[in-house]
């Protein structure tokens, strides 16, 4: 599980990072040697506590590292098999990548709509190919549908996540990178939330999801990165790492000992 494992299941790499290291300014690491893969068709869940680095490894694959005034500082990048370690952001969304962002991170003074025709954006969606993309999405987020014409900043914040993902889903990605969609969500919106995450994972695209909720992350992932101090402390399928005892009570909520990290004396 932990040691020399690695994601060898399913087909060939949607996405693999190969020992990368990122830091912000002169600080020491905030990933260290980070080895991951998403095979094409998987959903795969990066856990850990608060600081651990979860954060820093989406912005290092989704190309965002600068905007936090973050860099890369060793290892590699491959989308779809193609390098893209030194890639500008446009280009990886190019690639078939998008990202949903920690804290919805919708424009609140647009529309729904309007969020949607953004999201579309990078595919140059015109006319009827727009409408097309919507449809599609709408299909799988039916609730945004009877919300086009409001502004996003009056939507509730189950709301906003839904419409969150529903933008990055214009692009039609073939990897989606996911960050907390679960954050700050009533118990019944989680549940829907991760039968939305099922539901676009059925229809091929590949997912990276960092969440919090480890619980329901593992319940949809074929396997797992469990990260602290910004480095691979346990990786496997969620039957190995719930196997471990002091894992599944540490880190993953389950279990019968204190949900409390290692290494956390407080
Ligand atoms: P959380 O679950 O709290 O969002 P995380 O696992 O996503 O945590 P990161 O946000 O990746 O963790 O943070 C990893 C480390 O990098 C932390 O020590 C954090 O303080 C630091 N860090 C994150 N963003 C920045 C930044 N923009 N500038 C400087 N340090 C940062």
């Amino acid at each position: 599980m932990s040691g020399n494992a690695s994601n060898a299941s399913g087909g060939p790499p949607a996405l693999q990072t190969t020992a990368i290291s990122a830091s912000y300014g002169a600080a020491e690491n905030a990933v260290t040697d980070l080895t991951l893969r998403v095979s094409q068709g998987q959903v795969v869940s990066l856990l850990g506590p608060n600081g651990a680095g979860k954060s820093t490894s989406m912005r290092a694959i989704s190309g965002l590292l600068g905007l936090h005034r973050g860099r890369l500082t060793s290892g590699r990048v491959e989308l779809f098999g193609k390098d893209m370690t030194g890639a500008r952001a446009s280009r990886r969304v190019r690639a078939g990548l998008a990202q949903c962002l920690e804290g919805r991170m919708v424009f609140p003074g647009l529309t729904v709509a309007e969020n949607l025709t953004t999201g579309g954006h990078v595919r140059r969606y015109r006319g009827a190919a727009l409408t097309a993309a919507r449809d599609e999405v709408l299909a799988l987020l039916p609730r945004l549908r009877d919300l086009l014409d409001r502004k996003a900043g009056y939507l509730s914040g189950g709301e906003q996540q839904m419409l969150a993902i529903a933008r990055a889903l214009m692009s039609r990605p073939k990897l989606l990178l996911m960050d907390e969609p679960s954050l700050g969500l009533a118990p019944q919106l989680v549940e829907q939330v991760r039968d939305i995450i099922v539901s676009i994972n059925e229809q091929g695209t590949s997912i990276l999801l960092v969440e919090q909720n480890a619980r329901m992350a593992l319940s949809i992932s074929g396997y797992a990165y469990l990260l602290e101090g910004g480095r691979v402390y346990a990786e496997g399928t969620p039957a190995e790492l719930e196997q471990d005892n002091d894992i599944a009570a540490a880190y993953l909520g389950v279990g019968t000992a204190p949900a409390a990290p290692r290494g956390d004396d407080s």
